[in-house]
């Protein structure tokens, strides 16, 4: 049953319910719009809703109506039509398309920015199969494949040189919701970005690299009174020209979309990173190696050793003096595994999922004094997403961490031959 409500409480209530889409849709994912847009869609269908209840026992009433209650009946109908139309106009205003889909996907309803950005036509679209109406886009197969996942960085089929970020919703009764966010000027800021970064550490390169150079050409010996600055110019500037090294290697590894398909060796790759991991420890941790997997990884060898190493020497940099490092190689369900496990500083909760982004630091006084860049790991999920496989990180502080990285089959070859394993 419907609760009636006075003339000022029903915009009030719907007003709220904006502002409070706002609230969450800028909570969830910065975005007021889309919030915005599922309360609106929202309180369109609950508008119907009461319409039909409040007309449903008027329409049933045998006895003739009273015409003061035919007037309380019109008075409440032209209200709420009236805000109905408030709220559908501020729909169509919004810059992100949306699209209403009744349990069959057939469009029901869409706004103007849909029309832009998704070519849909009114009246020709109304009532159609949306997967149909986007059949020459990438939209119509995510769409047949059940839309699960946000589809991200999709060419907008109405708006040539557009990108589109689409999410579908489901709402009421096996009813969806369709959105799509024009993402063109933020992929254009974050081109200005790369391109900044690339441009800078390529312009830093040469210079470091004169310093350096003429300062390994400095003897100690001949200043004794500078020996102690001299040591930290040549660290400072060898940090330096790591930190640009590797961000060259991040612009590269973000510009990239896929990886050349070659044998990468994994016994040798692991003897390689053991032997590192050795060098670095001299002597102060225990480490081994356990291989069971019997598999060769396809991808880049130059890439993957520099994740893997990565890996190998954040344990012995952030593990003390007397503690184990543990490398596998072993099979899972899934495909193969790569790990590295310490029994070191370990890692707080708060932090894992921030680890990997760029210059992203549990402790920077740690991080530097153990000659870290920063950039480690982020390096190390870019080369993973570039091989589709995925880095799990356990930690607890004071006991240890492993980190982990998933490959699936289709990146595993048996050892020494050219079939899949
Ligand atoms: P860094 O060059 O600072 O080591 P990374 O990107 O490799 O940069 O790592 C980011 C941060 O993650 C490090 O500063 C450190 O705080 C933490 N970290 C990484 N690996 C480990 C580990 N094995 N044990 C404890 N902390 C770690």
């Amino acid at each position: 049953m419907s609760i009636p409500l006075s003339s000022w409480r029903l915009p009030a209530l719907l007003t709220a319910g904006l502002a409070a889409g706002a609230l969450l849709g800028w909570l969830a994912d910065r975005h007021v719009a889309s919030g915005v847009a599922l309360v609106a869609v929202a309180e369109i269908v609950l508008l119907l809703t009461r319409i039909r209840h409040q007309t449903r026992p008027i329409m049933a009433v045998r006895a003739p109506i009273t015409p003061l209650q035919h007037d309380r009946f019109m008075t409440r109908s032209r209200r709420i039509a009236s805000s109905l139309r408030d709220l559908r106009s501020a729909a169509s205003q919004l810059p992100d398309a949306v699209v209403l889909l009744d349990h069959q996907q057939q469009v029901r309803w869409f706004n103007r920015a849909a029309e832009n950005l998704l070519g849909l036509r009114r009246p020709r679209d109304r009532g159609q199969p949306l997967q149909q109406r986007l059949a020459a886009s990438d939209l119509s197969g995510w769409l047949r494949d059940g839309a699960l996942e946000p589809l991200n960085d999709v060419a907008a089929p109405g708006q040539a040189n557009s990108q589109l970020n689409v999410s579908l919703l489901p709402f009421g009764k096996r009813q969806h919701l369709l959105l799509a966010r024009d993402i063109s000027h933020l992929n254009r800021l974050e081109q200005i970005r790369r391109d900044f970064v690339a441009n800078v550490s390529h312009e830093l390169r040469t210079p470091l690299t004169v310093i350096h150079g003429y300062l390994e050409l400095i003897d100690p010996e001949d200043v004794p009174e500078l020996a102690a600055v001299l040591g930290e110019m040549r660290a400072q500037s060898k940090r330096m020209g790591q930190i640009v090294e590797d961000l060259l290697t991040l612009s590269r590894l973000e510009t990239q979309h896929q990886v050349a398909d070659e044998r990468v060796p994994m016994a040798s790759l692991l003897a390689t990173v053991r032997k590192e991991a050795e060098a670095l420890s001299q002597g102060r941790h225990e480490i081994t190696l356990q291989s069971s997997a019997e598999a060769d990884l396809l991808g880049s060898p130059k890439d993957l050793h520099s994740a893997l190493s990565n890996l190998v020497s954040n344990a012995v940099r952030y593990t003390p003096a007397g503690g184990h490092i543990t490398i596998r190689w072993q099979r899972t369900p899934q495909g193969a595994m790569y790990s590295v496990s310490d029994t070191g500083f370990g890692i707080p909760a708060a932090h894992l999922a921030r680890l990997t982004e760029r210059f992203y630091r549990v402790s920077s006084s740690r991080s530097r004094d153990s000659g870290g860049t920063g950039l480690g790991l982020s390096i190390v999920k870019h080369v993973l997403n570039l091989h589709q496989a995925q880095l799990h990180v356990e930690s607890a502080p004071g006991i240890g961490s492993t980190f982990a990285c998933h490959f699936g089959h289709a990146r595993l070859l048996m050892p020494g031959g050219s079939d899949e394993s």
